[in-house]
């Protein structure tokens, strides 16, 4: 591993920074109701880069009652299906027109490689907002043949319309800050709802400048409006809102339970995007460069603050050596420092909340008898940079094996056959993602079914298009996001039955 120590804000960002970041309410950007603001920094070097509205209670009433309004007597009520969807559209094309920018706040914000923002996270947010645009014109319901016994001689014309869900509001998390805000409104407003936004306190910046670009696009005053602050405060005041028809989380598992506590309340729809401790599988028939390659990113991605990550790495007795060896050489070989240098691999964790948390695994993994083939520690610079870290000789009950560590450590396992391979992949609480790495397709095939998660990758890790539903089963969540499938999380279907 090998770390550079600069740590820069690039210019072109200045004139934004140098403006007040206010809450989007109604249209206009004002200050928090209490005038509070709270400090967002730079992960790369610890230092101040911007001051934030902490929007609080009282503002998310103002923004739900704006949200309401939008939803019920605003222009966005009665645009058409074919208007909505160019608006979304335009909302996608600003994003691409503006991708540097906002490639550079998300490493400003979150640390993350500026390459990786431009290519996967920005990329991946226009293109949510694009393939949205098109399901706008084709959000259609059914008509019904019924057949109704105690009316005999009556006649029907029975249908459903796919109607918006209403007021939604969206709690995101900050490890993929636009592209979250992406995820979550692009199925939103082309199911035609209106939101209340809150980005994570770490990385608020790109969801402001989405919110500037949303309305150069021309969206209506209320449709999204956008509350910086904490979860304690903002987060929970909408998720217990009597105001709010549906909530959209992505996070901590242990959060998401107090969101579906609040939002008893007012029974409101609830969907979850929670963590993960997916395994991922290399059998000894795979390609095993391929593998070695596919397994280290599907954990060091993202610095591992990845809901998905690959973080128990399986492998098959035989090739478990050479499988641990490659993975940890491609770990002590990485390029860790700032997100802005060139050729920086890994970036610094979000936040010395989440540095301290990785570390307390570290030390736990390493005291209960766990190897570190590469890094097994902190890095000694300004930051919160952590190494790539491959953990072996650890035992399935070990808290490093059950627990998600959310940073860039992997700990590997070997295993002998199918049967046991199943069942000890299936032996988590979560269930959001699965990797298998095999040329055998049937081989493939039987694990992927047999694997409880809402996504396997097979050959390939961390692949993700707007399209493809991806979600989880068990305790990493309820509903999915992307496809067809996030867009019906935001419709409800109402029968028409008229008696001719
Ligand atoms: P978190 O607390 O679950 O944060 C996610 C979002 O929920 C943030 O916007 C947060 O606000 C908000 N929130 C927090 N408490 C809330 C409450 N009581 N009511 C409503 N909203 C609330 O996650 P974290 O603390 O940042 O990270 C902790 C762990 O969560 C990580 O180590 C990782 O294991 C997991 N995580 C998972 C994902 C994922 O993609 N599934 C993403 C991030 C983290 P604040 O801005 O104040 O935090
Ligand atoms: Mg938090």
């Amino acid at each position: 591993m090998t770390t550079a120590q600069t740590s820069t804000v690039p210019a072109a960002l200045e004139p934004f920074l140098a403006k007040p970041k206010q809450l989007l309410i109604n249209g206009r950007w004002v200050a928090a109701a209490s005038g509070k603001t709270f400090e967002v920094y730079n992960p790369a070097s610890g230092e101040v880069v911007a001051h934030c509205a902490e929007g609080e209670k009282q503002d998310v009433d103002q923004a739900v009652k704006a949200a309401r309004q939008a939803f019920e007597d605003g222009p966005w009520s009665t645009m058409s299906p074919s208007e909505r969807g160019r608006l979304i559209w335009k909302i996608g094309d600003l994003i691409e027109q503006h991708k540097e920018e906002l490639a550079q706040l998300e490493t400003l914000d979150n640390g993350k490689p500026y390459g990786v923002a431009l290519v996967a996270d920005v990329a991946l947010a226009a293109d949510m907002f694009r393939y949205m645009a098109g399901w706008v014109t084709k959000i259609q319901g059914d008509t019904f043949p019924i057949t109704v016994p105690y009316a005999p001689d009556a006649e029907f014309h029975a249908f459903t319309l796919k109607e918006p869900v209403g007021v939604v509001g969206q709690i995101i998390p900050w490890n993929f800050p636009l592209l979250m805000a992406a995820w979550k409104l692009g199925p939103a407003l082309a199911a035609g709802c209106t939101v209340v936004l809150k980005p994570a306190e770490q990385t608020p910046l790109s969801a402001i400048r989405l919110g500037e670009l949303m309305l150069e696009a021309g969206l209506p005053d209320g449709v999204v409006n956008i509350v910086t602050g904490f979860g304690e405060t903002a987060g929970a005041a909408i998720s217990a809102h009597d105001g709010v028809d549906k909530v959209a989380f992505t996070g901590s598992t242990e959060v998401g339970k107090l969101i579906l506590q609040a939002a008893a309340g007012n029974l409101k729809k609830v969907t979850l995007e929670l963590g993960g401790k997916s395994p991922n599988v290399v059998y000894k028939d795979a390609d095993l460069d391929t593998a070695i390659a596919g397994a280290a990113s599907a954990i060091f991605f993202n610095q591992g603050q990845v809901c998905s990550a690959g973080s128990r790495l399986f492998v098959e007795q035989d090739i478990f050596d050479d499988v641990v060896s490659g993975v940890s050489e491609i770990a002590k070989n990485m390029k860790v420092g700032s997100g802005f240098d060139e050729g920086t691999e890994m970036g610094p964790l979000v936040s010395k909340e989440q540095h301290d948390r990785v570390k307390s695994y570290l030390d736990a993994g390493l005291s209960g008898g766990a190897t570190a083939t590469a890094g097994g520690a902190l890095v000694d610079r300004p930051g919160y940079f952590v190494q790539p870290t491959v953990l072996s000789r650890v035992t399935d009950d070990m808290k490093v094996v059950k627990e998600e560590i959310f940073g860039p450590v992997v700990t590997a396992m070997p295993f002998k056959d199918d049967r046991e391979i199943a069942q000890r992949a299936n032996d988590t609480d979560y269930g959001l993602a699965a990797g298998v790495w095999t040329r055998d397709i049937a081989k493939a095939h039987k694990l992927a079914k047999s694997i409880r998660a809402g996504t396997v990758w097979v050959n390939c890790y961390n692949i993700f298009d707007a399209a493809l539903p991806f979600g989880g089963y068990k305790q990493s969540g309820w509903g999915r996001e992307m496809g067809y499938a996030a867009l019906e999380n935001y419709l409800e279907t109402k029968s028409v039955c008229i008696g001719l």
